[in-house]
């Protein structure tokens, strides 16, 4: 009998607008490149995007990385805010000034609502900052309920700024 495969492919949003955002991302993906059980398969561009929300804050710095991993939805999330953690990341007001965010957009196809988790990403459908990176590496894909990555990362991108960023520049 064939083997079943038991990972997953995940999509994990990065953003960063303090203590040097690029710095910050590039720290963060070597904290999951690190995680057990998961593989960084292919990351996005670094972006400049305009904070959205609360406007008075600095710009961001957002990308996007795909992973492969055998962790759970929950244990993937708990490994996230950890990292989050590791970086100096204070809860203060929703959509205010942060070291380091990131979010699991998706988990497979995976539908869930639970007091810890919301997949898909209940924002991401709307905003610029994740839609933009995210079809960068897969235009064709599917939100479940929402429609397909390039169009809804056109229709967002029209109203918010995201600009493509060369990583090397950043300081
Ligand atoms: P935001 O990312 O919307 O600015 P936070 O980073 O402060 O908000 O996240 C607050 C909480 O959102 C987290 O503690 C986590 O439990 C919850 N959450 C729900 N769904 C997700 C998801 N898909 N990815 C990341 N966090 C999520
Ligand atoms: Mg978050």
């Amino acid at each position: 009998m064939p083997e079943m495969s038991t990972t997953t492919r995940a999509y994990v949003g990065l953003g960063s607008n303090i203590e040097s955002p690029g710095a910050q991302l590039g720290r963060a993906l070597e904290a999951l490149a690190a995680l057990p059980h998961t593989r960084i398969l292919a990351r996005s561009s670094f972006y400049r995007t305009a904070p959205v929300g609360f406007g008075d804050q600095p710009d961001f710095v957002n990308a996007v990385v795909l992973v492969d991993t055998s962790l759970s939805a929950h244990a993937l999330l708990a490994a996230l805010l950890a990292i989050e953690r590791a970086q100096g990341r204070v809860r203060g007001m929703p959509n205010g000034p942060r070291t380091l965010d990131l979010d699991i957009l998706l988990y497979d196809d995976l539908v869930l609502r639970d007091s810890e988790l919301t997949l898909p990403h209940p924002r991401m459908h709307e905003r610029a900052f994740v839609l933009v990176p995210l079809a960068e590496l897969a235009p064709d894909l599917v939100v479940p309920g929402r429609g397909v990555v390039r169009e809804l990362a056109w229709r967002s991108a029209a109203h918010q700024m995201v600009e493509r960023i060369d990583a090397d520049s950043l300081a």
